[in-house]
Order: C-alpha cells, then structure tokens, then sequence
C-alpha cells in the first residue's frame, strides 16, 4: 500500500432517471456509523445530469460533503462513462472506504473500479463493522455468506486501499432525515478520455413491471413448499389483500415455477425488511433466513413444531397452513369491518 493519506467513507449514490435510489440513502446510513467510529467523514459521490439540486438531501440523509458530477455524458449509466468519473474522483480523494449498492448498477461499476485501482472489493455484504483486530488496530470488517450460504465469512482488506463492498439494497438502514442539516457541496470536472466510449446507448425499453417491488413492502406472506400450487398461493394472496400486503416465496417454489423469481426472499433472491414477515409452510433453510431475518415481527406457520424458522419467529404457530391461513384471513376481515 502506497503511504498516501487514505480518509473518509464515500457512498456512490445511484440514481435512475435522476431519481436517488433508496439503496444510496441506506448505504449513507452504514457509511455515519462507520465514520462516526473512525472519526472520519461521510463522502456522497453524486454523478447524472441534472442532479445537483439533490445534493443537499444527501446531507439531510447523513453526507457531511457531496462531490457532485453534473455532465450530460453522464446522464444515463454507461459502464465506461462511470468508471472514468469515480476512478478519478477516488484517485484524487484517496477514499479509506467506498460503499456501492450491489444492483445492477453497483455490481457492474464496483468491479470495474477494484480492477482499475487495483483494490479488493467485498461484494453482497450483510454486515460492514468498524473493529480492533490486531493490536488495537482497528480494521474495516466486511462479512458476506460463503459456500453457498453455510457459513458467514468476515473479510479484511489490509493492505490495499480503498476497502470496497457492496451491499443489497434493504440490508442496512437509511438514518432519520435531518432538515437543514449542513455539510459541503462540491463540483467535480472528470477528464474523460473519449476514446474510450465504445458502447452508445440508442434506447431505453422498460420492462413490463406488472408486480410491485417485495423488497418495498410493510407487509409480506411469503409462501414455501407446504404451499404447494398454485392454489395455496391464492391463499396467501388473499391473507395479503386483507393486511393490505404483498406475497413472496421461498427459492423451493420459485424453482419448481409456481412463483415468479422476483418474488424470491433470500440469499439468491432479494432481502427484506417488512414491518411483518408471515412465513408460511417454509422450513427456515439459512439462505431464506439470511434474506428475511431483519423483519421486524415473523410469525411463522408451520406444522413442524422443530422447524428452523420457529428459531427467528417472534410468533409461531404449528399447523396446517391451509386451514390457518383461511382462518386467520375471515378472522381479520370480520375484524375489520366492525
Ligand atoms: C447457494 C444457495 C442459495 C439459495 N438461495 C435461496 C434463497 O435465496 N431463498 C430461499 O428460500 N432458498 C434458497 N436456497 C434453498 C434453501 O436451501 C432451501 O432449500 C429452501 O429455502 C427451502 O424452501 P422451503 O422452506 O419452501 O421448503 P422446505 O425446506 O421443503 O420446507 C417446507 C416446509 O413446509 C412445511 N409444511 C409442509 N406442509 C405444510 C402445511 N400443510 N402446513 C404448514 N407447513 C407445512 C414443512 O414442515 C417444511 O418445514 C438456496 C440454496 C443454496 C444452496
């Protein structure tokens, strides 16, 4: 590691369309705890085209200096483009820590950028900790699933700089917003070498989004393999509608094609962090844990008694879910109606 002065904990904000990804605010979140222990400052890196005016919200959401990079060659997100813009700003800030979203974006920029700084990079993080490890020492710990979700593996990057991960969105928490918070704004000029710039985008489609976003919900009922159709499904569909929810699944019924994959919860899916989990006819596998654990009340319903998922449930209830579930769904509405 060359002796340069390595500082502060930088965020690559992510934004589409000029709209900030929830996943940048939850990543300044984590980024205030870290440099709160290191005594150093949280570094917003905001690039688009016309985003400077959200500079400030960064700072409400925990950034005490925003570098802003307003050009129209970074309107939308180009791999090249990208690239050049954050290697030079973090050549030029020497970073101790960089955080990225592991998205689409964040997982395509990331690597990128650990190639050309010739830096280590922790990808899909579930836990970034500040901790003395040698000597007092205090050292960035990075921890991620390994070997298939079997174990979790704490990773260090001691000797090269910046220490990189990147984290899903939904696993850290955004900070409470603070109006009027105050902090630095400035603008950075990248020298993009043209040249480079091999790939043009010609058109945008969009997917046809029929389904809102699991990962977006205060309510989920998540479905596995004692669901078994997609009739049980229905079930569930109509416990959600009565809680004002959204239905999700295991990997079980997304690999025997009941479920779509965006429905999936867990390491392979997407991480969750309703204010209600209902797991239903699910066994509680670590990799479906690791995607769901965080909620803030589970209730499982299991007939099961020694299922796994009783181990993270705050209210289990053994039996059979298809005669619980509609159950509980005419309990609730008559509730409801009174
Ligand atoms: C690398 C890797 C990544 C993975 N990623 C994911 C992931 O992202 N998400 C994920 O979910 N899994 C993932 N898995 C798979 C995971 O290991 C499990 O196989 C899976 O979660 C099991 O799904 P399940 O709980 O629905 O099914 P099962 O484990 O078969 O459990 C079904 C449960 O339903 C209960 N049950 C059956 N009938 C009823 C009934 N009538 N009423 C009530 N309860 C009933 C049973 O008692 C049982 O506990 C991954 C595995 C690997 C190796």
């Amino acid at each position: 590691m060359e002796n340069k002065d390595y500082k502060d904990v930088f965020v690559f904000v992510e934004q589409r369309e000029g709209v900030i990804q929830s996943v940048a605010f939850e990543l300044l979140g984590k980024a205030r705890d870290l440099a709160d222990v290191l005594h150093e400052k949280v570094v917003a890196m905001l690039l688009g085209s016309g985003v400077r005016q959200q500079a400030q919200m960064l700072i409400e959401y925990g950034a005490d200096v925003v570098i802003v990079v307003d050009t129209p060659e970074l309107k939308d997100y180009l791999s090249e483009q990208y690239s050049q813009a954050v290697s030079q700003i973090v050549t030029h800030c020497n970073p101790h820590i960089v955080l990225y979203g592991a998205t689409t974006i964040g997982r395509d920029l990331a690597p990128r950028l650990a190639s050309r700084l010739k830096t280590g990079l922790t990808a899909d993080c579930t836990k970034l900790e500040i901790l003395p490890v040698k000597e007092g020492e205090l050292e960035f710990c990075m921890t991620r699933p390994a070997f298939g979700g079997n174990l979790m593996a704490t990773i260090i990057c001691p000797n090269n700089r910046p220490q990189m991960s990147t984290v899903r969105p939904g696993v850290m928490q955004k900070m409470q917003r603070q109006p009027g918070r105050q902090g630095v704004i400035t603008d950075f000029h990248p020298v993009f070498d043209t040249a480079k710039f091999k790939v043009k985008l010609v058109e945008t489609i969009k997917a046809d989004k029929q389904m809102a976003d699991i990962a977006e919900a205060k309510v989920l009922v998540s479905g596995g393999r004692g669901v078994h159709n997609k009739e049980g499904f229905d079930k569930l569909q109509a416990l959600a509608d009565v809680l004002g929810g959204q239905v999700a699944s295991s990997r079980a019924m997304v690999d025997n094609g009941v479920m779509p994959h965006e429905c999936q919860v867990g390491q392979t899916g997407k991480t969750v962090r309703p204010a209600l989990y209902m797991a239903c006819g699910i066994s509680g596998a670590i990799q479906h844990l690791a995607g769901m654990e965080e909620s803030d009340f589970i209730i499982a319903i299991n007939k099961d008694k020694f299922a796994p998922i009783f181990s993270v449930a705050d209210l289990g209830i053994v039996g059979d879910l298809h005669k619980i579930v509609p159950m509980l769904t005419e309990r609730l509405k008559k509730e409801m109606e009174k």
